[in-house]
Order: structure tokens, then C-alpha cells, then sequence
């Protein structure tokens, strides 16, 4: 069966675990060529491209230079994915120097060098996906979480400037804003939460955890997969410039 994704190359930053790994199979199970990226153990990451039929780039995507090389090696990709991302929570006044740096650098700089050098190849193509895994923190904020919404909104504004670039040239750009997504960093608090609380592990998934996400499950990462894959279908040809919320209901309060 021919799958809508064969022939397609897809790079996916930060996808050695977590949602970008949901996102890396979603594509490759619709047939695209996957780039991995990310840190890991090396043989975990080796399983992975076995599983998955990938290649993998280390590249510390806080350095330019790094990013070039990956970007050189994948080749012109059809599919762009920036997903890696890193959050600190700290009050604005005694935030990081270094933690500043890092956030904007990882969630927002990188966005940019990863586009600004795919894109020539997938405008000469007439065809391309730009998806960035932004976050309920592009449309609304918490506090300690300055540096973070900083950089997730600019995604958000990053993103819409690029879709309109890119309007007439079959190449989309959107954002995905998950809430909190079941993830080993996420399960890993319960217990230390439940502790330093004392409360139930219901207690603190429903009072804590999902305080802001009104249907109280958390999301799956297979369900941002699958929100991935979508937009990356010849049907999804004329959506662009949009911030896909998969918050549970977080940002419709
Ligand atoms: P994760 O920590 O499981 O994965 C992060 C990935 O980025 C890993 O593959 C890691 O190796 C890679 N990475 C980290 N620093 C890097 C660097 N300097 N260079 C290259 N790769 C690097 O995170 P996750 O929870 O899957 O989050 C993925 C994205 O989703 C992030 O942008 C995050 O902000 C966003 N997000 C997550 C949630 C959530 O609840 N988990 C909610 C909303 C948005």
C-alpha cells in the first residue's frame, strides 16, 4: 500500500525521546524518510533508527555551526520538524543568566537556522512542511516561566511571519501547542510532588499537574503524532500560519 508520506524526508529535531520520538514514528509509519535528532544513550538511539529505518544527527542545536553540518548532511528535506525545547522556572528577577540563553537559543534561535536554510529547498520543490511543536505557553503564561513564554510565543509569531512568506509556494508553517503531555519528566514528579505535598497521586495529577487542563487527562504523544501527520497531508495544503492547540481545553478559558 502506498503510504501519503513515501518519498518524503522528514527531519525532526529533539527526537530521541518523548513527544518528538511520537512525532518521528508517526511520519515514518506514513512512509517518510526519517532524520532523528537529540542526545541519548548511543544504543537506545541506535535501536531507534533501527526501528524506524532513521538517521541520526547529534548536532547540539545550541550551536550554528552544528546545525549547518545537520542540515547538510539530511540534504533538502520536505519536512521540517522543531520539536527540541528545554524549560527553567525561576522568578524573572533571579532567573539564570545562562538558563535565558539557553531557552531563547534552543526553543527560538534554532527554529530560525533550521528554516531559514530548508526552506530554499522546499520552495524550488513546491512543496513543504514547516511544524513547530510550540506550547499552551504561546498563548498564555505562567509565572516563573518567563524565558519559556518568551521563546514559545515568539515560535508563535516566528511561525506566522514564515507561513506568509511562504503562502504561494506549496510550503506550510504551523505551530502545535500541547499542555502537559504524559512523559517520563512529567510522571517522574508524581512522586516527589505526592511527598513534598502530601497528597494522593490523584490528587496531585488532577490538582496540580492538570490544575489548568480543564478535561483533566493528560495529552498522549501519540495524539500530537497524529496531529503532526495531519498537517503534513496533501489535504492540510491550505492550512498555514495556524497554532494548533492540543491542551485539553487549557486555552479556551
Ligand atoms: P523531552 O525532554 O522528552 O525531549 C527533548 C528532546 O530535545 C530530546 O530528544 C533531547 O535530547 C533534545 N534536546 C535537548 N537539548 C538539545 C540540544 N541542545 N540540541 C539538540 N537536541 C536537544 O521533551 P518533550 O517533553 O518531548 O518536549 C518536546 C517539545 O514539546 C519541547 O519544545 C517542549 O517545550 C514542548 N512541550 C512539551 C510539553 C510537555 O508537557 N512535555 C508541553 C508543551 C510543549
Amino acid at each position: 500500500m502506498q503510504m501519503f508520506l513515501t518519498g518524503k524526508r522528514a527531519l525532526i529535531t529533539g527526537s530521541t525521546s518523548g513527544i518528538g520520538l511520537a512525532i518521528a514514528r508517526a511520519l515514518a509509519a506514513e512512509g517518510a524518510q526519517v532524520v532523528l535528532n537529540g542526545f541519548g544513550d548511543a544504543d537506545e538511539i541506535a535501536r531507534l533508527c533501527d526501528e524506524l529505518g532513521a538517521t541520526h544527527s547529534g548536532a547540539n542545536l545550541l550551536k550554528v555551526d552544528e546545525i549547518e553540518a545537520m542540515m547538510a548532511e539530511a540534504g533538502p528535506v520536505d519536512i521540517l520538524v522543531n520539536n527540541a525545547g528545554m524549560q527553567h522556572v525561576a522568578p524573572v528577577e533571579e532567573f539564570p543568566l545562562d538558563r535565558w540563553e539557553m531557552i531563547i537559543g534552543l526553543n527560538l534561535s534554532a527554529v530560525f537556522h533550521t528554516t531559514r536554510i530548508a526552506v530554499p529547498g522546499m520552495k524550488e520543490k513546491g512543496w513543504g512542511r514547516i511544524i513547530n511543536t510550540a506550547s499552551a505557553h504561546s498563548k498564555t503564561a505562567s509565572p516563573f516561566k518567563s524565558a519559556y513564554c518568551a521563546s514559545k510565543h515568539g515560535v508563535d509569531g516566528f511561525t506566522k511571519a514564515v507561513a506568509l512568506e511562504l503562502a504561494q509556494s506549496g510550503v506550510t508553517a504551523n505551530c502545535i501547542s500541547p499542555g502537559y503531555v504524559w512523559t517520563p519528566l512529567v510522571e517522574g514528579q508524581i512522586p516527589d510532588t505526592m511527598k513534598a505535598r502530601g497528597m494522593t497521586e490523584e490528587q496531585v495529577k488532577n490538582e496540580v499537574l492538570l490544575a489548568k487542563q480543564p478535561t483533566k487527562r493528560f495529552v498522549q504523544v501519540e495524539e500530537v503524532g497524529a496531529l503532526a501527520a495531519f498537517l503534513c497531508r496533501e489535504e492540510a495544503g491550505n492550512v498555514t500560519g495556524a497554532n494548533w492547540s492540543i491542551d485539553g481545553g487549557w486555552t479556551a478559558e
